[in-house]
């Protein structure tokens, strides 16, 4: 269903799609197919309900936040199990993930109400500046499928907190976990046309009126570099503000003064999450010579105990990938590399035992002696397979870290302090990780550098994207 000026309803063609477990294949859910024509409906009722919303004092908004994250957390089970149907991370991890979104709802409770201005010292005497933040205006966010909840929370909640009301287009592969988030946006009571929801089969025309609607002030964008560069460009030519957290091809270094087991323990923990489908996943692996050996039969022993299966069962840690197309990419990648004469340690195939056929699972896959030529290294791979590199140098593996367009999330394991400050400040990443795999938190500003994408989500900073800087001159 549409979720639009406070009243839940069917799309304007009349028509649904459906939504499937990708465990299983078995449909889940019917959800009505938005129209751009919805679109521009739902970007209206968010124009309308601004004036109100923006005025209502920042501690009152703050209170919507506040019901929001109590709500979300009594329905934390249901969410979470909701989730591993719809999109397949198993069920530890939808628990996990539907915390981290609601932390947002509570993060940015607060931060409402720390949206200060300045007063500045003025050239003359009889002149004073001030400085006022205000809400940017209705927003329109477009949000990906690997991190269902919290990818809505994590704008929602800064743009609400800042006084801009907003429309979620969700990716059509889980628009069921969407709208248990405007559920609980509309049980915390939150004014018609505040928030609003358009899922649909084709996100083409409905990102087309996102772009195009002069309403619109502000677009919000999570999802590949390339829908996100077609984006920016359109929404350029009406000069709307642009965040963007787009791909990322993270490296994970580890140094020979690290231990070796230590990282081999935390790659196997980090690469694998959520099947290697997050976009901070660890993509090109560097092993220093000397410690390679040690930390691939670490490796090896780990990923070779990791259970695929339906993330609703117990003891699973891979799930399936979200589709076809995912599972034909990441094979793609390792019989590439495999041609190209990489050593396949661990996984490889498609997994099709115990009714895994049906579902779209893939073996946790360790390559060893991947080299620059082979597709792996330079493509974001967005499934559960390492690609070991050796190194034996600091300033080349730096080099060759960074060089990629990316720079979202990198990862260095070492025990030098001086190695650590000189990566932790070398490294073009929007975010580094040292001897650390979960540098993420909703008090943490979360983004990337170079095609990784535009402004930061979560911390101090997530809710400056949604304001607007007006400088007042007075003369007295
Ligand atoms: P992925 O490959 O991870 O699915 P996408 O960038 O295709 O990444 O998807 C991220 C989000 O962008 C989803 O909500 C999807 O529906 C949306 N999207 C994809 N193509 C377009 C488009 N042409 N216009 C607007 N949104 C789009």
């Amino acid at each position: 269903m549409l979720y639009i000026d406070g009243e839940w309803r069917g799309a304007q063609s009349g028509s649904s799609f459906e939504v499937a477990n990708p465990a299983t294949g078995e449909p889940i859910g019917d959800v009505a197919d938005g129209t751009q024509q919805d679109a521009a409906d739902a970007i209206l009722a968010a124009s309308e309900a601004f004036s109100g919303w923006s005025r209502l004092t920042a501690f009152e908004r703050s209170e919507y936040l506040q019901r929001a994250y109590q709500l979300m957390m009594e329905r934390k089970e249901a969410l979470a199990r909701l989730m591993t149907e719809e999109q397949g991370k198993p069920l530890k991890a939808a628990r996990n993930e539907v915390q981290y979104a609601a932390d947002f709802f509570l993060w940015y409770a607060e931060e409402a109400k720390r949206v200060y201005g300045d007063i500045l010292p003025a050239p003359r005497s009889d002149q004073r500046f001030l400085v006022l933040r205000q809400p940017v205006g209705v927003v329109a966010a477009i949000t990906p499928w690997n991190y269902p909840v919290s990818m809505i929370t994590r704008k929602v909640a800064p743009a609400l907190a800042a006084g801009c009301t907003i429309i979620v287009k969700p990716a059509e592969q889980t628009p069921l976990c969407a709208m248990e988030v405007f559920n609980v946006l509309h049980d915390a009571g939150v004014p018609a046309g505040v928030a609003n929801l358009v899922p649909t089969a084709d996100p083409a025309p409905v990102g087309d009126e996102f772009v195009t609607n002069p309403a619109v002030a502000k677009i919000t964008f999570t999802g590949s570099t390339e829908v996100g560069t077609m984006l920016a460009g359109r929404a350029a030519t009406t000069m709307k503000r642009v965040s963007l957290e787009l791909g990322g091809h993270a490296p994970f270094i580890v140094f020979d003064d690290a231990d070796p087991e230590y990282a081999a323990k935390g790659l196997s923990l980090l690469k694998f999450l959520n099947t290697g489908q997050a976009c901070i996943s660890p993509n090109r692996i560097y092993v220093h010579d000397s410690v390679s050996a040690r930390f691939l039969e670490v490796l090896e022993e780990r990923v070779g105990r990791m259970r695929a299966g339906n993330g609703l069962e117990e003891g699973v840690a891979i799930g399936p990938l979200v589709d076809a197309p995912s599972l034909e990419k990441v094979d793609r990648q390792v019989q590439d590399a495999v041609a190209k004469g990489a050593r396949l340690r661990a996984g490889g195939t498609r997994l099709m035992a115990d009714g895994m056929d049906r579902g779209f699972f893939y073996a946790p896959t360790v390559l060893s002696g991947v080299t620059r030529d082979m597709e792996i290294y330079n493509n974001e791979t967005f499934g559960p397979v390492a690609p070991v590199i050796e190194f034996d140098n600091e300033d080349r593996v730096l080099a060759l870290a960074n060089d990629t367009t990316y720079g979202l999330a990198a990862y260095v394991y070492t025990q030098n302090l001086g190695r650590a400050m000189r990566m932790f400040e070398g490294l073009d990443y929007g975010i580094v990780g040292i001897n650390d795999i979960n540098p993420t938190a909703a008090a943490a500003p979360f983004g990337g550098m170079k095609s990784s994408g535009w402004g930061r989500e979560g911390g101090r900073e997530g809710i400056t994207e949604y304001l607007e800087t007006k400088l007042g001159g007075f003369s007295i």
